[in-house]
């Protein structure tokens, strides 16, 4: 069998299909992360560094030298040393999505859906430092007690998909979808529009479907948020992803004539009213571009290559690639699926690059390998470093919180409403 390393190096060194940025993430990622925090509108390099940031995206300040000129071995003693003396008043959380020399420090890895039940249930715990991105660790400050303290060790690892639906453009399109739908509910009960926001959005948008009679979802449970939504109410208002809401609904027997985008800088999102009329579910004009970078030409050469290949890929992917794989699921149904494979398998995975890396070594008895061939992470996830984790440990150690993040108080009510929706209704 092909080696999984040299399997991914070869296709590494191969591009395939037309992605607008293949290429433009190789050569600055040997960089620390502290050498790219050039500021505004770049979120650095990575899959994301072309979307634009808003201008209130949130910016790292620079640490002290001592942690961005320790080598590995040093930072490895401060971080364990840290978390020895802290013991049990301190919790590290990382997502799939953080690159190894991260995730080796996390008490518990997982994804969004996962990490959001950590921080429900780590009371014990008075810090919770998350390695992971912005919307994560205001969720485990939402979900967490009152005294826990949530820390994010670099304030730049945000997430472009969640910056590109912010309150005031929502608010905007809530107006507007209310002058075409009015406030009645129909003879069923079922009001005319449901907000659903997936995990990936800001905690003031958690808050707006909260007191909207909304709720949150996660990749996990898309399924189940949507059908959730469709017994109280006749549509849908899907923000941020696109893609996560278009094969959800698509899954559920919508069709794609009743699935308008919602351009959020266009009247009436660029849609004529009877195509509103028409719709069950509007998709926000947003996107992954870790994500995105997927394509059905990638699909086609990992079958010709190796056939009888097992093609899984994120729902957060468009829906021809959807379409097109074998399966389909989050992270931890990625996880699932390769951990479940008894006999020797070839697996494609479209998902970002570190959870692919980490699968491939985890289980060598299979050959695994990313679909995209330019190797991209997600630039806001790569912004956490352990220089980050030394730092903020070693002020906990000290007395300082630094790096907090603290929802305000009426967002975090209105938001718990909504996340607390989407636990209960956990198939
Ligand atoms: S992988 Fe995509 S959705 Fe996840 S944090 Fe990065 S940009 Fe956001």
């Amino acid at each position: 069998m092909t080696s999984v390393n040299n399997t991914i190096a070869q296709l590494t060194l191969t591009p395939v299909g037309d992605t607008a940025d293949s290429g433009v993430c190789t050569s600055d990622l040997v960089k620390s992360p502290w050498d790219l925090d050039t500021g505004l509108p770049s979120y650095g390099p990575g899959s994301s560094m072309d979307d634009v940031a808003p201008e209130d995206t949130p910016q790292q300040g620079v640490i002290p030298e001592k942690y961005r000129t320790a080598d590995d071995a040093e930072l490895d003693e401060r971080i364990r040393a840290a978390q020895e003396t802290l013991g049990e008043r301190l919790v590290v959380l990382g997502h799939f999505y953080q690159r190894d020399e991260v995730v080796q420090y996390a008490d518990f890895i997982g994804d969004s859906f996962q990490l959001a039940n950590q921080a429900l249930n780590r009371e014990e715990a008075e810090y919770i430092v998350f390695c992971g991105v912005h919307f994560m660790a205001e969720t485990a400050d939402i979900l967490s007690k009152d005294a826990q303290k949530v820390i994010l060790p670099n304030l730049a690892a945000g997430c472009s998909m969640a910056d590109m639906a912010d309150e005031s453009s929502v608010e905007e399109c809530w107006e507007q979808l209310e002058e075409i739908y009015g406030t009645e509910a129909d003879s069923e009960g079922r009001v005319p529009v449901i907000p659903v926001t997936y995990m990936n959005s800001s905690a003031a948008l958690k808050a707006f479907v909260g007191r909207n009679g909304g709720i949150v979802c996660t990749s996990s449970n898309a399924t189940t948020v949507l059908e959730w939504a469709f017994e109280r109410g006749q549509r849908v208002l899907f923000f941020p992803d696109q893609h996560l809401g278009r094969n959800t609904a698509k899954a559920l027997g919508i069709d794609l004539e009743q699935m308008p985008l919602w351009s959020p800088a266009k009247p009436l999102g660029g849609n004529t009213p009877e195509a509103l009329q028409n719709a069950k579910v509007l998709l926000w004009h947003g996107f992954c571009s870790v994500h995105r970078r997927f394509n059905t030409g990638q699909i086609d050469k990992a079958r010709a290559e190796y056939p009888g290949v097992n093609v899984i890929v994120h729902p957060e992917c468009p829906m021809e690639v959807v379409d097109a794989a074998d399966s389909a699921g989050s992270t931890d149904f990625i996880q699932k699926a390769v951990a479940a494979a008894t006999e020797p398998t070839t697996f494609a995975i479209g998902t970002e690059i570190n959870m692919v890396n980490r699968l491939a070594d985890q289980y060598p008895q299979h050959t695994i390998f990313c679909l995209d061939p330019v190797i991209c992470p997600c630039s806001t996830m790569y912004r956490i470093h352990p220089g980050y984790i030394a730092w903020v440990l070693e002020e906990l150690v000290a007395g300082r919180v630094v790096n907090q993040i603290s929802v305000p108080a009426t967002d975090a009510a209105n938001a718990r409403v909504a996340l607390e929706r989407m636990l209960a209704a956990k198939p």
